[in-house]
């Protein structure tokens, strides 16, 4: 049966204007919108995103971070972080993006969909509760994630952050409690220089932070391959609630940041991975956010690639089994640090 997909979108996350250079440009959203309506108009349906109140901002961020953001509105062209500019409409977008992944987590609760895709920016994965960075302004997946611990009492979220870098600010929110299991693949010679294999958690949490660092050149089967040990563990023993993940594609192989020869094939067989592991556990919820991606062909690629796999498109496709060395060698590396554990592994 095809899975109902809601896909928030907004065109007012293209009035956070980052300048004609900066990475994070209103284009990548643009060309995905176009890209969704002209392949997907019947398959997906639109979520208009509510805007996230106060209160729930503040279950992650300081009020005087809050207070900066709003400020910008007031300014001609600022920067939150060296890296991180505001336009006088960027805290709208910010204040939509966070709230777009709660609209979409209320869209899921109510059964409106199987799952949803949170097509959203600024992105958030870096945002800290006081202070941006990495081009991040407020901790979208991370406010959702607070959200649905305090409001509705969720106690085992499974976040998964296949964007090239690692989700620095997501691993700090949830780094000493079990409620959020947090597994990052990434590099740790790019920003945000972190995410390295022996951070595990702490106290309560120890054990529920898996960080698997990429080598070099890393393929599509790889990626597969330690998804299917880590994501797929992860999934049968853990047994999350709810499922987000942190969708950047800035590991495709044309991407500025890439250091991998990924292509956006993986990433419908990632999602497609999780599908099956999900199904498995009795289908909880899955919502994706966009994070990163920043060659805009290559993210349309991805996202389309995603698409497909959440609406059953070229299905049934049948998930490649192979086994690689580099696979091998980042799933034993996984196991060393976290098999005394036992929250995913065997
Ligand atoms: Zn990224």
């Amino acid at each position: 049966m095809a899975l109902r997909v809601g896909i928030v979108r907004d065109d007012r996350y293209l009035e956070h204007k980052t300048g004609i250079i900066h990475p994070e440009h209103p284009n990548r959203l643009k060309y995905v919108y176009n890209m969704i309506d002209a392949e997907f108009s019947r398959e997906v349906e639109s979520i208009e995103p509510q805007l996230i109140t106060l209160g729930d901002l503040e279950f992650v961020h300081k009020p005087e971070y809050v207070k900066k953001v709003l400020h910008t509105a007031n300014l001609e062209f600022t920067h939150l972080a060296q890296d991180t500019p505001a336009s006088p409409r960027t805290y709208m977008a910010a204040w939509l993006a966070a709230g777009g992944c709660i609209t979409a987590l209320e869209s899921l609760r109510a059964g409106r969909y199987d799952v949803c895709f949170a097509l959203v920016r600024p992105p958030g994965h870096h945002a800290l509760p006081g202070r941006s960075g990495g081009f991040c302004i407020f901790n979208n997946l991370g406010i959702t994630a607070r959200y649905a611990m305090r409001r509705y009492g969720y106690k085992r979220i499974l976040i998964v952050d296949w964007d090239v870098h690692h989700g620095n600010a997501l691993q700090e929110l949830f780094y000493r409690e079990q409620e959020v299991l947090y597994m990052s693949s990434h590099y740790t010679n790019i920003y945000p220089f972190a995410g390295h294999w022996h951070e595990t958690g702490v106290g309560e949490g120890e054990g529920y932070t898996v960080n698997v660092v990429l080598t070099k050149g890393i393929e599509d089967l790889d990626l597969i391959h330690v998804y299917r040990g880590v994501v797929g563990g992860a999934i049968l023993r853990y047994r999350p609630e709810l499922i987000m993940v942190a969708a950047g594609f800035d590991l495709h192989n044309q991407d500025i940041f890439s250091r991998a020869k990924v292509t956006e094939w993986a990433f419908g067989m990632l999602t497609r991975l999780i599908l099956e592991f999900k199904q498995q556990i009795g289908d909880p919820p899955l919502l994706l956010a966009l994070e990163g991606g920043y060659r805009i062909t290559a993210l349309v690629k991805s996202v389309r690639e995603v698409l497909k796999a959440l609406t059953g498109q070229a299905a049934p496709v049948k998930l490649p089994a192979d086994r690689t060395v580099t696979g091998d060698q980042l799933l034993t590396n996984a196991y060393e640090h976290h098999s005394k554990y036992g929250v995913w592994t065997d």
